[in-house]
């Protein structure tokens, strides 16, 4: 059941050519259960919101040994996403029956990238859209989690204090918008980076297009605080839980460049690249010394990989 041969790399650390597993959930709360749908046959209306605006949110979740990584931290993410963007969604339940039964599909052989999308649905009316995809975590990723990255700094172009006042803005949650990210990525690509760190308007570090940003500091991690207009990462969250079983602080605070580039460490986490260690930063190389905080090795056990 493969849908295409592409090898381009989506934004969140998949292969976008190489989806192999589509179930539908169905539009609203009333929908039918979900059921698988052939992967290589068409789903979207061609005036379904999502593809016409990009009016939705989504998830993207790791399947590791056949089983979803910290569903509950993504369904309750993609259901603040959804009232942001005013839209119902199906139920968790059902959203829960969808990812055992896309997860169950993939199998337990090999690791994989699972997205949640949500639409507002086809523009000319009707439900809103729900489906999930299952494909496998690309090069990407997997080259980042064992070598680090190279990243180079953007400007985001708005304040780091803006979420509140511009809520439409829709800063915190996970929409289908991600055009601005991939061209970031873009231009990162043809300047010979693998990443990105966004900085605010006023110099504050913000996030990754695809990831967040945590440094290790005097045997501490800090991380941006999520009022800085960033996506709440479901991987810090899971890492905070087990960085704080085991000992080790995890705190949000106000970060600038110059806090990146004194830093014992620097990674960006997220939920299929896992923990992808910055090697540089522009023409910075970052000390390759041992921070004293095993990151991946927490990421792992966040996520059930360990
Ligand atoms: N920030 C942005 C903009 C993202 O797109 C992502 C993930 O795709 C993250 C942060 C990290 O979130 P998570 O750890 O839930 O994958």
């Amino acid at each position: 059941m493969r849908a295409g041969s592409g090898t381009r790399d989506a934004s969140d650390g998949g292969a976008a050519g190489d989806a192999r597993v589509v179930v539908l959930v169905a539009g609203g709360p009333d929908g039918p259960r979900p059921r698988v749908h052939p992967a290589d046959e068409p789903l979207l209306l061609a005036d379904d919101l999502a593809a016409v605006r990009g009016d939705g949110c989504f998830e993207t979740l790791l399947v590791v040994g056949g089983r979803p990584a910290k569903p509950e931290r993504h369904l309750a993410r993609l259901s603040r996403s959804a009232t942001a963007l005013g839209l119902t969604g199906p139920s968790d339940d059902v959203w829960r029956e969808g990812i055992d039964l896309a997860a169950r599909e993939w199998g337990a052989d090999s690791e994989a990238m699972l997205r949640l999308v949500l639409s507002r649905g086809p523009e000319r009316g009707g439900t809103e859209t729900a489906y999930i995809t299952v494909a496998p975590v690309g090069p990407h990723a997997l080259r980042a989690r064992e070598e680090g990255i190279a990243v180079t700094v953007l400007n985001r172009g708005y304040a780091a204090d803006l979420e509140g006042s511009a809520p439409w803005l829709l800063l915190g949650s996970k929409t289908l918008s991600y055009a601005t990210n991939m061209a970031a990525l873009r231009h990162a690509a043809a300047n010979g980076f693998d990443d990105v760190v966004y900085l605010s308007s006023d110099g504050e570090v913000l996030e990754g297009p695809r990831s967040t940003v945590v440094i290790a500091r005097s045997g501490e991690l800090v991380s941006p605080p999520a009022t800085a207009g960033i996506l709440e990462g479901t991987t810090l969250g899971a890492l905070y839980d087990v960085a704080e079983r085991e000992g080790v602080s995890v705190h949000r605070e106000r970060l600038l460049l110059t806090d990146l580039l004194a830093a014992d460490a620097v990674w960006l986490i997220s939920s299929v690249t896992l923990a992808a260690r910055v090697r540089r930063i522009d023409d910075v190389v970052l000390p390759a010394g041992d921070p004293q905080i095993n990151v991946p090795g927490l990421v792992d056990r966040a996520v059930g990989r360990a």
